[in-house]
């Protein structure tokens, strides 16, 4: 069996360490909590449930939360105007814009309104390019790409000099992760929905991150022996989730010396940790800049 790359336990000591923040940074503001506001406009349930969650992830950390529901029929306008007020309140530390937006609602340009120091998503344009040429601050990262390198690094996967693959290219996954593995010295091929031949461009990784959004897209013959395989992808599935992996191919392929992680228990959990590190990280500069 290759190696299990689980969140736990480390996904636990990021979560302590944005606890600590946290606590400085009350502290500093005479016990008055910054808040982290969640921005919806849909009904879609996984995505509530997935705002319910972060919000008590939020409020473990010793944050408060705000959630701003603008309902399903929101505008443009309307979307733009309360993230601009947002990105004005001095109490207001991240923001979190949830996804999906109402149909015709530009992603990008409703972005455009978040302060990017309150970006604690890393979805405005000013981060993306930021972390497209190497000066970005970690606090501001797509949370999810942060916790695929934080997943690497926890489990010493070495990265410099070797070939890595992304499968998908999205602005908040595909796209970041392979940035910050180029940054991280591997040499980063990326594959998506119109690449002829998906296998001849995975094989020779011996990194690869899978976000393709395709439920059991990569399997056996997709990855070579060794290699250490990172499944970003959410399916629900009965009454749990599966990846963008076939997890019981992938393994039989990989060998005891390759590595995969779980779905569940993998980059979900890791990203809402990197997350609740984020939101900790802005609380502390929101004091700081108020001081
Ligand atoms: P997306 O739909 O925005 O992008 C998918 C990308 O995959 C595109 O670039 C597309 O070109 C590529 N792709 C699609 N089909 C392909 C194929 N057959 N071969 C190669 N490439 C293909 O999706 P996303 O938002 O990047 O999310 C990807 C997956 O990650 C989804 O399953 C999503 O649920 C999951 N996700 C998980 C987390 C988490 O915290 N674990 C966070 C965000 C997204």
């Amino acid at each position: 069996m290759p190696l299990r790359l689980a969140a736990q336990p480390f996904a636990k000591q990021i979560t302590a360490q944005a606890t600590e923040i946290a606590a400085r940074a009350i502290a500093a503001a005479h016990g008055r909590s910054p808040e982290i506001a969640v921005v919806i406009a849909t009904s879609e349930p996984d995505s509530l449930l997935y705002v319910d969650r972060l919000l008590k992830q939020v409020s473990a950390i010793g944050l408060a939360g705000r959630r701003v529901d603008l309902g399903t029929t929101a505008s443009e306008a309307e979307i733009l105007a309360a993230l601009a007020a947002l990105s004005s309140d001095r109490n207001v530390a991240g923001i979190i814009l949830q996804s999906p937006l109402p149909s015709g609602v530009s992603r990008e340009i409703v972005a455009a309104a978040i302060a990017p120091g309150k970006d604690i998503d890393g979805i405005t344009h000013q981060n993306a390019e930021r972390l497209a040429d190497g000066t970005h601050d970690d606090s501001l990262l797509p949370a999810t790409a942060a916790a695929v390198m934080e997943l690497l690094r926890a489990y010493e996967v070495p990265l410099s000099g070797r070939p890595a693959v992304v499968v998908g290219r999205s602005a908040i996954v595909g796209r970041p992760v392979a940035h910050l593995l180029e940054l991280a010295g591997a040499h980063v091929e990326v594959a998506h929905s119109k690449t002829p031949d998906l296998g001849v461009v995975t094989r020779p990784a011996e990194v690869l991150v899978v976000a393709a959004g395709v439920r059991g897209l990569v399997r056996g013959e997709h990855v070579s022996p060794g290699a250490v395989v990172i499944d970003v992808g959410i399916h629900p599935s009965g009454d749990t989730i599966v990846g963008d992996v076939d997890a019981e191919s992938v393994e039989a392929a990989l060998g005891a010396s390759g590595g995969l992680s779980p779905v569940p228990g993998g980059v979900g959990p890791m990203t809402s940790a990197v997350l609740a590190l984020h939101a900790a990280q802005a609380a502390e500069r929101l004091v700081r800049e108020r001081a």
